[in-house]
């Protein structure tokens, strides 16, 4: 199988190129490094079998020279994988948003549609469902983003299944729940909470955990998502969405106690919600998935990796009220 991986060198997408890699399967790389880094998959740099490319996907002259024209050979797979990420950003720049999520998830449909790829595998995001109502969620709950990031993900999944009633092209949207795991550090804004966590511990300063702490999240670790995304792509199953989750939910609280420290807490924020909690029960029985890794051991996993945290930011109370002075005024 000859796949193309979007956002590879980003934190989902490298380590699915290691599982697609050691699966046997040739590897096209499309990222354009704006979040992610080459040092995610540079141990491959000789590996005859993985091809990168440095492309915009909202630019779609490029997308067509470079993904079309000029790529070499078939492709059978495309993972979608590429988006900007992180709320505060996504309601300061809300049309690059719309260009990195939303259009550029059309010129990779299109490119999808010129190589009649047997399989489409879109990553959304379990913040389409806003202050969920009921916990475990369903895909069949309502639909509320609450901040760009969310609506722009949203957005591109119904362009995907879109795609899939208008041009038969065979597609599996998968809703991702607080993904967490080695490489998770991104741009260097203030975004998910393990980057920001693991950074203070290695600097010995307090974690600074939003609200009480009781809020819970359904952390789920990157390998497992890497190996959904496989599955997906190998089974029959198209048009179809699935919540993507670890099969718990777990607080703050639990989590620095995990991680050991100091905590200081922080204001709760409008437009986050107490519970995220997914009902895995469609990919479960469908695609017959299940999480491998259980919350502790993954934990215990970015520990042994804490390292690679050590260029990231460090954040405190007062950093964090400057950045998410957006927040507090759009959301509340
Ligand atoms: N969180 C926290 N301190 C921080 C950043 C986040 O306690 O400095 C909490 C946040 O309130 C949320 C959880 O960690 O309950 C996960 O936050 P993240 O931004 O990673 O994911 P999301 O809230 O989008 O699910």
């Amino acid at each position: 199988m000859r796949v193309m991986i979007s956002g590879g060198a980003g934190f989902i997408g490298s380590h699915l190129v290691d599982l697609c890699l050691l699966q046997g399967c040739e590897v096209v790389v499309v990222d354009n490094l704006s979040t992610g880094r080459l040092e995610n998959i540079d141990t491959y740099i000789w590996n005859r079998k993985i091809t990168f490319v440095n492309v915009d996907l909202s630019d779609k002259l490029m997308v067509e020279k470079k993904l079309v024209r000029e790529l070499e050979g078939r492709i059978d797979v495309i993972f979608h994988l590429a988006a900007l990420a992180d709320i505060v950003p996504s309601i300061e720049r809300p049309y690059d948003y719309h260009r990195s999520n939303v259009e550029a998830t059309i010129n990779l449909l299109e490119v999808a549609r010129h190589y009649r790829v047997s399989k489409f595998v879109y990553a959304a995001s379990s913040s389409c469902y806003g202050l969920p109502e009921v916990t475990p969620t369903t895909e069949t709950a309502r639909i509320d983003p609450q901040y760009p990031y969310a609506l722009t993900k949203y957005l591109g999944e119904e362009y995907v299944l879109h795609f899939g009633k208008v041009y038969k092209l065979p597609v599996i949207s998968l809703r991702f729940f607080n993904v967490f795991g080695p490489r998770s550090r991104t741009s260097g804004q203030y975004g998910a909470v393990f980057g920001i966590f693991l950074k203070q511990k290695l600097e010995g300063k307090a974690f600074t955990v939003v609200g009480d702490g009781k809020q819970t999240r359904d952390f789920t670790f990157v390998t497992d998502v890497a190996n959904v995304c496989l599955q997906a792509a190998k089974s029959q199953v198209v048009q179809e969405v699935f919540n993507i989750g670890s099969g718990g939910s777990y607080s703050i609280n639990y989590l620095t106690s995990l991680l050991g420290g100091e905590v200081t807490y922080i204001p709760k924020r409008p437009g986050e919600p107490d519970c995220t909690f997914a009902d895995i029960s469609k990919v479960t029985r469908v695609l017959g998935w299940h999480p491998q890794v259980k919350f502790e051991e993954g934990v215990k996993e970015v520990l042994r990796e804490i390292e690679s945290w050590r260029k990231a930011p460090l954040w405190d109370e007062h950093s964090i009220q400057e950045a998410t002075k957006s927040w507090f005024s759009c959301l509340s």
